[in-house]
């Protein structure tokens, strides 16, 4: 059990929670280091030999790891053979993942190795009904999970906007849709009969890229994501920072510019308000309409996308656009560094596509206010998911609720009936 939770819950261990434990270390290191022998992972846990042949045993019965042959560079010292590999299974376990976008719902399917098998979407506009929503992302759940064998479906993890407390599964603000209170997780339960864990989106794609993308291996890290709306996802010693109402990350509505353009949370120059691609759209429709013919109509998507990629090729309107929107951006995100310290600031989402501009403008102002000594500060890296860093993101929070508390636990405390369990 993770040292911060037992800290705050005041959670002891006993027998069963540190076999659940031990498993959740074998599959990490495999996931961050396999394939692995049963004698370097004895080196890389410091667990006993016995308790690594008793973790990966158990693994191996609940289908979640598997023997894929002898390591032919290694020699096991004692008996001078070779010894065998352990590797993550990917044709068992997979989670639905199911994310909600501004503009659309993915809903896609995603092994123990982070692999999406398959992905379906659906455009949605803005300010779409909750139930509206929710049965869009049913409808495509239904039409994926009659693809695979469901017994390898263990749960379904959902990446969501705005505020989400996911210990009650409600989004409580979606400033985007004008969401509010929306039992977001119990309604998806409902449409796919499947038990939910719900986290923020931008949260949800900072534990992906921990698990699988560029954040793998680094236990501190921020990871920005910036399209339509802009959060952080925070991880702080391998753990979702959460805050204490799951409010925590929420950058995009800090205020930047005093007095400055009204956001859609209702107050005015947050950072999505002037660096979002809302942002940019609005901005180039008032300015560059002459440069940029037909962009009037066009979704800010659109929009955004000929801003970025006009800057990109030295269009000088353009190019003074997007450099006011990411001069905000990064001092935002530097700032966040200065007081989190994290080793590793991880962008992602369509913002920067354009990464020639987005990266350096960035790492370039972190740089520029850091106090910590050059080779301490923290790295800039775009995101490894790419444009489903968001559905990876959402079955890693079906992923990792199955490896800390030993099987999938239903949002508000009932313990749901799991084909994959791993406690014992
Ligand atoms: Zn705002």
């Amino acid at each position: 059990m993770n040292a911060h939770v037992a800290g705050y819950k005041l959670r002891g261990s006993n027998a069963a929670s540190i076999k659940v434990h031990n498993r959740a270390i074998v599959i990490r290191a495999l996931l961050r280091y396999g394939p692995l022998s049963r004698q370097a992972l004895v080196q890389l846990t410091g667990l006993m030999p016995s308790t690594i042949t008793y973790a990966v045993n158990h693994l191996s019965e609940a289908r979640l790891v598997r023997e894929i042959g002898k390591d032919r560079s290694a020699t096991n010292t004692s008996a001078g053979r070779h010894p065998i590999l352990i590797d993550i299974r990917t044709d068992a376990a997979l989670a639905l993942a199911i994310c909600m976008e501004e503009t659309s719902v993915c809903v896609g399917l995603v092994n123990l190795k982070g692999g999406l098998e398959m992905t379906e979407t659906l455009p949605v506009r803005q300010g779409i009904a909750p139930t509206e929503a929710v049965r869009l992302a049913g409808q495509l759940a239904r039409q994926l999970q009659a693809r695979v064998d469901g017994g390898r479906l263990i749960g379904a993890g959902v990446a969501a906007p705005g505020l989400v407390d996911p210990a009650t599964g409600v989004n409580e603000y979606a400033s985007y849709h004008d969401w509010h209170n929306v039992p977001l997780a119990a309604m998806l339960a409902d449409e796919v009969g499947l038990p939910i864990c719900i986290q923020n989106r931008s949260r949800a794609v900072a534990l992906g890229e921990h698990w699988y993308g560029a954040g793998r291996g680094i236990d501190d890290l921020i990871a920005i994501v910036a399209s339509e709306v802009i959060g952080a996802g925070i991880i702080i010693g391998g753990r979702i920072h959460t805050g204490r109402a799951g409010r925590a990350g929420e950058i995009g509505h800090t205020v930047v510019v005093e007095g400055g353009p009204l956001c859609t949370c209702g107050k005015h120059g947050c950072l999505e308000a002037v660096a979002s691609i809302r942002a940019l759209a609005s901005v180039a429709r008032s300015v560059l309409g002459a440069h940029l013919p037909g962009i009037d109509a066009a979704p800010d998507s659109i929009v955004a996308a000929r801003v970025l990629a006009a800057a990109a090729g030295g269009q000088p309107g353009a190019r003074v656009i997007v450099d006011n929107a990411l001069h905000h951006l990064a001092l935002a995100v530097a700032n966040l560094t200065v007081v989190l310290d994290p080793e590793l600031v991880i962008l992602s989402g369509s913002l920067f596509s354009a990464a020639d501009l987005g990266l350096p403008a960035i790492a370039g102002t972190i740089d520029a206010v850091s106090l910590a000594p050059w080779e301490r500060r923290p790295k800039v890296a775009l995101g490894m998911l790419g444009p489903h860093a968001s559905l990876v993101g959402a079955a890693t929070l079906v992923f990792e609720q199955l490896l800390e508390r030993g099987n999938l636990l239903a949002v508000g405390g009932v313990d749901a009936v799991s084909s994959v369990t791993v406690q014992g």
